[in-house]
């Protein structure tokens, strides 16, 4: 392990991430959905940060952006597009920017379709991903500002990361999109036995994270679209990827 990830509920169900570059002790945030945790995080951890980086503009990603900043001095850095909307921003990012944790690379996905702006943050030689309201454990975000094409497309980008990648995202939302994917591939034996490896954790009120590239492969509808029992089961054959991914946030929305 490169890089230390502490992972902490904020609000009801949304997450807090503070990370750790191990060689030069480097912290950072992903995203500020609220204060009082966030703090609670760094007293326990000791790890004081000096990023914060902002995935999208939605107020339970940057509700404590300033009450941090003001607090931290850190340095936020947040999507361009949405730049107008993040609150105490520094610096903004495009697709394929570099950014730094201490010794540890960070490279800025732009995966729209959520919101028209929203940013993946990845750290290759760690091998974690932020994905935020864009890919979730077993599901994926609601596509509020773009169509589900342009969601589809992000999606593509970040399930051709390496396998073994951690993912980690925004909200605690696996138990609900696990009920949901069975709904569409429920011959899936591997996910029937991550629903309840699911259940289980949820039951005990542990977090579902992270999960991997690989197994969100295996097991997430939303990155299931070519797979022939999804397809059978949707009566959808002969549609394309992107028609069938469409039609499976369409459900999802009303499920
Ligand atoms: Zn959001
Ligand atoms: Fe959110």
């Amino acid at each position: 392990m490169l890089v230390d990830v502490e992972l902490f509920t904020c609000h009801s169900d949304n997450f807090g991430v503070l990370a750790r570059d191990r060689e030069t002790g480097a912290a950072m945030l992903v995203d500020a959905p609220e204060e009082a945790p966030i703090l609670e995080a760094i007293g326990r951890t000791g790890w004081k940060p000096s990023l914060l980086l902002v995935t999208h503009h939605h107020h339970d990603h940057v509700e404590a952006n300033l009450a941090l900043k003001r607090r931290f001095g850190l340095r936020i850095v947040g999507p361009e597009a949405e730049a107008d909307r993040i609150p105490g921003i520094d610096e903004t990012v495009r697709e394929g920017d570099a950014l730094a944790l201490g010794s540890q690379e960070i490279r800025v996905i732009e995966t729209p379709g959520h919101t028209a702006g929203h940013v993946c943050y990845h750290l290759p030689a760690a091998g974690i991903v932020f994905t935020a309201d864009t890919l979730f454990a077993l599901g994926c975000g609601r596509l509020f500002e773009a169509p589900p094409e342009t969601m589809f497309a992000s999606l593509g980008k970040l399930a051709a990361l390496p396998g073994q990648t951690a993912v980690y995202c925004g909200h605690e939302y696996t138990l609900s999109n696990a009920r949901f994917a069975l709904s569409v591939d429920p011959g899936n034996e591997r996910l029937k036995a991550r629903a309840a490896r699911v259940e289980a954790l949820r039951a005990q009120g542990k977090p579902t994270l992270p999960t991997t590239i690989a197994e969100e492969l295996a097991t997430n509808p939303f990155l299931r679209a070519a797979d022939p029992a999804i397809r059978k089961t949707l009566g959808m054959e002969a549609a394309s990827d992107a028609q069938v991914f469409a039609e499976l946030r369409r459900r999802k929305d009303s499920f």
